[in-house]
């Protein structure tokens, strides 16, 4: 779909989700993008050369496999030249997994690449599709005034909130107010005008470095979700689990555990053996800080590493990245520690 003149180009990769969902009868599947076309005509007023691109098959984002991420970055890296941003319509249901996970596969990012999606398909009367994508757009080709992008790393927008990708979460299964960034503030804002918080968004590369993408994923992460009642036979499954590489704990509060001696020495062994162990705490806000509890004392002392302020989705990203990348743990568990895309706090 094109525009009236060629000022900036933006590619929409439409993946799926209920943005583009219609009701078939026996419930909702995407539907094509000419479709979205037609229920949005206000994209023919953007003064932009509008392109999409559909991905084959379409699909509900409780579908999306790392595969799809790998589609994207290779996406992005070829046409990457040709863009000013890119808007990818996605699920909201694994939306902050795979705007996560793309933060780190994308290395070098210099333009704005704003995942996006609704609660309600486009075509419905209240939908708050229209607005987010037609705001997402904007995001995308947002310039200051050196024609720099405005916001050139990954980001979700979503009910007049621009989030940074690899801070988000799904926080409500029902409400348009559906994500959260509760670690980190948004990184604009939408009313009459969109305001940018030009600070606290990533800079932009310099010079003219091209985009490199990292497509090797390693998935053999497990999470453990720490809970009353849990069994020996769960944590020794899952911490000592053949074909486990990495277990993320969601722990209580700030990176809090069961103190038996029964747990603590599966977490010792688990390390002894050369896993990656990462505490990221069940909270929707706050940090891991194993300093504070004895409880976290033993966890740092049996080899587990501080997720810090990471979401689960994050973290998540961010091992399959690095276990793809090296393929040697330690060297995984000191990026770990690391910002590397703006996804923990310093
Ligand atoms: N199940 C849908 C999906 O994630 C929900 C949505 O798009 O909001 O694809």
């Amino acid at each position: 779909m094109t525009g009236q003149n060629t000022k900036s180009a933006i590619l929409i990769i439409y993946t799926g989700g209920t943005i583009g969902m219609k009701d078939d009868g026996k419930g909702l599947v995407p539907f094509d993008f000419a479709g979205i076309l037609d229920e949005v005509p206000e994209l023919r007023k953007f003064t932009l050369r509008i392109d999409s691109y559909t991905f084959d098959p379409l699909i509900d984002s409780s579908d999306v496999e790392p595969s799809l991420w790998v589609k994207l970055a290779e996406l992005i890296k070829e046409r990457y030249d040709a863009y000013d941003g890119f808007v990818v319509l996605h699920g909201t249901d694994t939306m902050a997994y795979s705007a996560s996970a793309l933060s780190f596969m994308l290395d070098g990012l210099g333009k704005p690449v704003v995942f996006t999606g609704s609660q309600l398909p486009v075509g419905a009367l209240r939908t708050d599709g229209k607005e987010n994508l037609v705001s997402a757009i904007e995001v995308a080709a947002a310039r200051d005034a050196e024609g720099h992008p405005m916001v050139p790393e990954v980001s979700v927008y979503f009910n007049s909130q621009l989030l940074r990708g690899n801070r988000t979460t799904k926080v409500n299964a029902t409400s348009f107010d559906a994500f959260l960034s509760p670690n980190y503030p948004p990184l604009a804002e939408a009313g009459i005008n969109i305001r940018y918080r030009s600070e606290i968004i990533r800079k932009a590369p310099s010079g003219d470095a091209p985009l490199q993408i990292s497509t090797a994923l390693d998935t053999r992460v497990a999470i453990l979700k720490i809970h009353p009642g849990i069994t020996e036979q769960v944590a020794r499954n899952i911490l000592l689990g053949d074909g486990i590489r990495a277990v993320i704990l969601e722990t209580y509060g700030s990176g809090n555990a069961i103190s038996k001696p029964w747990f603590t020495d599966i977490v010792r062994e688990a390390d002894r053996r050369g896993k990656i162990l990462l505490n990221v705490t069940q909270c929707n806000a706050g940090e891991v800080d194993m300093d504070l509890y004895a409880t976290g004392k033993a966890l740092k002392a049996a080899g587990v590493i501080s997720g810090k302020d990471i979401t689960t989705e994050a973290g998540l990203g961010k091992l399959f990245h690095l276990m793809g990348k090296y393929a040697d743990n330690e060297q995984v568990k000191r990026l770990l520690g690391q910002d590397l895309k703006g996804e923990i706090s310093k």
